[in-house]
């Protein structure tokens, strides 16, 4: 046993690992309920994706009553938003506004790069990379989805001598771009946020695109005091409207399907809608864009019209209409003034798709035989989403199991909350959790992780997910995937909820797709059922 992480206590009831959304609303949670806490974090404050992701243009495209808590009145009354779709810069100042008004930050350490964490008699013993330890009861997993960058597959990436960059991992102190020849590889949520916001600085911009996206342009509020008055007043009723909604958002679900009407009725309703912006598009034109093949490919012939429409070269325009699959295939991104951006001369597409980058060299990017000569390369391409925070430490079970090994051949969970194996580990938006705007299960899952712990410490029961709950829970998943069209489309689009981005990932659904309000009753009825598929 190495020295104590705290230079205090040795064990804990609960350990916490990430200090993003999750682990603050964990850590609020167990510690209101009187269990003792530590929450580590390997960055240096609290924020966890909002403290990495700090590209220029970063914003969420989530209304803010529902990117934020409804769980503590005096966050709701005191923190003031400015913008609806808040930036980046904003949703991290709330994150630290959390810590700091439910007064969290003396049960967290920061810093602190968890390597190991194994089960033994009776409790979870962590070590980290400066060699220090800890001991909890519980281990709780607040590690978000997206936290483990993947650079592009590219050779002589490392031999680039001017500034590489990834989305997640941008220069804290920022990074002037003026004057600059910016090569962008990657154009999913992250590098089309990235474009519209540094092209206007930069000398030059060469767009590496592989696949296109079907990009909903989104405009940005401003929050009015009254808007704000208002909407702390009805925190409540946005919250249950959310909770009832499948993909976690207020948004009222359509009465008619996309091919319930006739051309010019589906057109002007994609048009109200697309003029809205943001999320509105996807869920409130008709209720089956992500559940008919038919619905999708009307939207996504819109969306190719209005690319048409916007981007005045017909070639540019051309390569940035997604054909190989339909609206929804991939998790639907929000621009703002992304099309706009090719309009602007000094901007540059490069299809890397018919023929990909060949090289990158000191100097630049090389594509055929066709160099492009840059100063900075970003390389906007993704995440080893939902498994890869689990998957790089090693979790270490009963009887010596490994996590990753465990799920080699694919994952089994119960309810995205436990495995089988893994006594007394929770995880928060763990994989086979719903598809949905985070936050809101994400408070959710804190509430019900909090008192399942209450009951297993009420009970002396240790709480793990029992072999037959995680076979349901697989085939439940796999079920609900196969109604919608981001199963097929999904895979045709190497979306990374498939494993698809990551070159040997095995190819399942890592996301339940039947709806964040059809979980939220399984999760009742678990409880309901004194948990009996989490007791072995
Ligand atoms: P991503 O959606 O996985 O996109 C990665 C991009 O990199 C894709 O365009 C991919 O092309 C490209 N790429 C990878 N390797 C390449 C190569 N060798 N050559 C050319 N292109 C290559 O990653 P992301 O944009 O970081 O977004 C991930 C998720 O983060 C989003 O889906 C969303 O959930 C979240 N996010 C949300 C927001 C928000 O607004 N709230 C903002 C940012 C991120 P292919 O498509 O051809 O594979």
């Amino acid at each position: 046993m190495g020295r104590s992480v705290t230079g205090v206590s040795e064990h804990f009831d609960c350990v916490i690992i990430g200090a993003g959304f999750s682990g603050l609303a964990m850590l609020a949670h167990l510690r209101d309920a009187g269990f003792t806490c530590l929450l580590v974090d390997r960055q240096e404050d609290v924020g966890g994706t909002w403290r990495a992701n700090r590209y220029p243009g970063v914003r969420t495209d989530s209304d803010y009553p529902i990117y934020s808590f409804s769980f503590s009145p005096e966050v709701r009354n005191e923190w003031r938003w400015t913008q609806r779709y808040a930036p980046g810069a904003e949703v991290l100042a709330y994150l630290e506004f959390v810590a700091d008004r439910l007064d969290l930050r003396g049960d967290m350490r920061f810093g602190v790069d968890l390597r190991r964490a194994e089960f033994q008699d009776g409790r979870w013993h962590l070590s980290f990379a400066d060699g220090s330890t800890t001991t909890g009861t519980y281990l709780i997993s607040c590690m978000g989805i997206l936290d483990d960058p993947i650079w592009p597959d590219v050779p002589g990436l490392d031999s680039f001598t001017g500034t590489l960059l990834h989305s997640s991992q941008w220069p804290r102190e920022g990074i002037d771009l003026t004057g600059k020849r910016v090569g962008l590889i990657g154009l999913g949520s992250s590098g089309l946020q990235i474009l519209p916001a540094i092209a206007p600085e930069c000398a030059e911009v060469v767009v590496f695109q592989r696949q296109p996206n079907y990009v909903v342009d989104s405009t940005f509020f401003p929050v009015t005091d009254e808007e704000m008055d208002r909407t702390r007043r009805e925190y409540d009723e946005i919250w249950e409207r959310a909770k009832a909604h499948p993909f976690g958002v207020d948004m009222v679900i359509p009465a008619h399907g996309a091919l319930d009407v006739d051309p010019e009725e589906r057109r002007r309703i994609f048009e109200s809608k697309w003029q809205e912006g943001g999320h509105h598009f996807a869920n409130e034109t008709f209720h089956d864009l992500a559940t008919d093949s038919a619905a999708s490919d009307a939207a996504s012939e819109f969306i190719r019209g209005k690319i048409r429409e916007i981007v005045k070269d017909p070639h540019t325009a051309e390569l940035l209409c997604p054909t190989d699959y339909s609206f929804n295939g991939k998790r639907v991104p929000t621009g703002h003034r992304y099309y706009e951006t090719y309009n602007l001369p000094h901007v540059h597409l490069i299809d890397v798709k018919s023929q990909p980058i060949t090289l990158v060299t000191p100097a630049g990017v090389v594509v055929g035989e066709t160099e492009y000569p840059l100063d900075v390369l970003i390389c906007a391409t993704g995440f080893d989403a939902m498994t890869g925070p689990l998957t790089r430490i090693d979790i270490v079970g009963r009887d010596g199991l490994v996590l990753r090994d465990k799920w080699a051949n694919g994952i089994r969970t119960n309810l995205g909350i436990s495995v089988h194996g893994f006594p007394n580990f929770f995880m928060s938006i763990g994989p086979q959790t719903p598809y949905s705007n985070l936050p809101v299960p994400i408070q959710l899952g804190a509430q019900w992780v909090t008192r399942a712990i209450q009951f297993a410490e009420r009970t002396g029961t240790e709480l793990e997910a029992t072999p037959e709950s995680e076979e349901w829970w697989a085939a439940e998943v796999d079920a609900a995937g196969r109604e919608t069209v981001m199963y097929e489309e999904g895979l045709k689009a190497k979306a990374w909820f498939f494993g698809a981005n990551v070159r040997g990932k095995p190819r399942e659904l890592l996301v339940y797709m039947g709806g964040g309000q059809k979980y939220q009753e399984m999760c009742r009825q678990a409880e309901a059922d004194d948990y009996a598929s989490f007791r072995n």
